[in-house]
């Protein structure tokens, strides 16, 4: 029933290393991917502080034995890539194997998790690294994951953290970008108490968005798709009027990987430039799917800045999809007008 393993050197030593876990909001989005790639569909959140006394997240996935729960918290130890060419063919979110031991390093965290078949399940305490209990305990199927005081031995880190405010704009950012490409399963998220944010599971990516997203945009954007062999592309822009006056409505997904995209942002910039007033940044929700072995996911730790095998292709197919959308759009409106 044990899962997990531990990567052999010649396969760690391939993995982008580096410290993922500088902020709360970092520990969010490790636990978030690690419940789905369990395969959850019902995810809680929960933070003090923002996140700095407590982040507690809650599934129903697949849960882990007491012996995966022992190794998980262990560098290089994952169940997701065995030998390195298996992150050329990754459908899980994670595959680095650090996350948890990251945290753990970091941390008081308790982690109590149960697999459907086994009648209890486990507790495993870890303090800055160390393992102080591991014990049974009677659990529901699945995880939680409780990270006390985040950065208690690390003071440097501590200190670079930002107000309270900041930090919680952090968390609720990356809560939304995993509601918004996962709308199968349902968040909720509660903060020092508050449910802040609860949405339903569902199939229809619009209901998923009007959970997040600002009203009038949401009214006004247009969906757009393209297919082209084994590449999917699909998303919404709006009309230049709905430019925003920051980027937070610019949103990408790879392989339903949230990530960084300079020329996915680069692609709406230069489609809307001569009609962008200053100062206002155009809305772009992008999806894209290829297959595993066009994109490489391995360049950051944090995973995601990713690289595509062929960015031109990428950047040409998608620019000349918006623009002729958003012709095609006003040439509509146009038409209504005079109607
Ligand atoms: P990675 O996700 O890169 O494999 P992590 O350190 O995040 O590394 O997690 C280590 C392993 O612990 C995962 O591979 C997975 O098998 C297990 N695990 C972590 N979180 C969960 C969870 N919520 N439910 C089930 N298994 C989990
Ligand atoms: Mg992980």
């Amino acid at each position: 029933m044990n899962k997990i393993k531990v990567l052999p050197p010649e396969v760690y030593m391939r993995i982008a290393a580096g410290e993922v876990v500088e902020r709360p909001s970092n520990v969010v989005k490790e636990l978030i991917e690690n419940s789905i790639d369990a395969l959850s569909t019902e995810i809680t959140i929960e933070i003090v502080s923002s996140g700095r006394k407590l982040i507690r997240i809650t599934d129903n996935g697949s849960g882990m034995t007491k012996e995966d729960l022992l190794l998980a918290v262990k560098p290089h130890t994952t169940s997701k890539i065995e030998k390195f060419e298996d992150i050329y063919n990754l459908s899980t979110l994670g595959f680095r194997g650090e996350a948890l031991a990251s945290i753990a390093n970091v941390s008081k965290l308790t982690i109590v998790s149960k697999i459907g078949q086994e009648p209890v399940g486990h507790q495993i305490v870890v303090h800055g690294g160390e393992v102080i209990s591991i014990k049974e305990c009677s659990s529901n199927k699945g995880t939680t994951v409780e990270v006390k005081d985040l950065f208690y031995n690390t003071p440097a880190r501590l200190k670079f953290l930002k107000s309270g405010y900041t930090e919680k704009i952090h968390v609720v950012r990356i809560i939304e970008e995993y509601a918004i490409v996962y709308p199968d399963i349902s968040f909720k998220f509660y903060s020092d108490n508050d449910l802040v944010f609860s949405t339903e599971a569902t199939s229809n990516l619009i209901h998923r968005l009007k959970d997040v997203i600002k009203k009038d945009v949401i009214n006004n954007l247009i969906y757009f798709e393209h297919k082209q062999d084994k590449f999917f592309v699909y998303g919404f822009i709006t009309p230049i009027e709905f430019s925003q006056v920051n980027k937070s409505l610019q949103m990408f997904y790879v392989n339903k990987r949230p990530v960084t995209s300079r020329i996915l942002s680069q692609v709406l910039y230069d489609v809307y430039r001569d009609a962008l007033p200053t100062g206002r940044h155009p809305v772009g929700i992008i999806f894209i799917n290829l297959p595993y072995e066009f994109v490489d996911v391995n360049v950051h730790p944090t995973k995601r800045v990713v690289k595509f095998k062929d960015e031109d292709y990428i950047y040409e197919t998608l620019k000349s999809l918006i623009k002729k959308v958003i012709k095609d759009y006003y040439t509509k409106q146009q038409r209504t007008d005079t109607d």
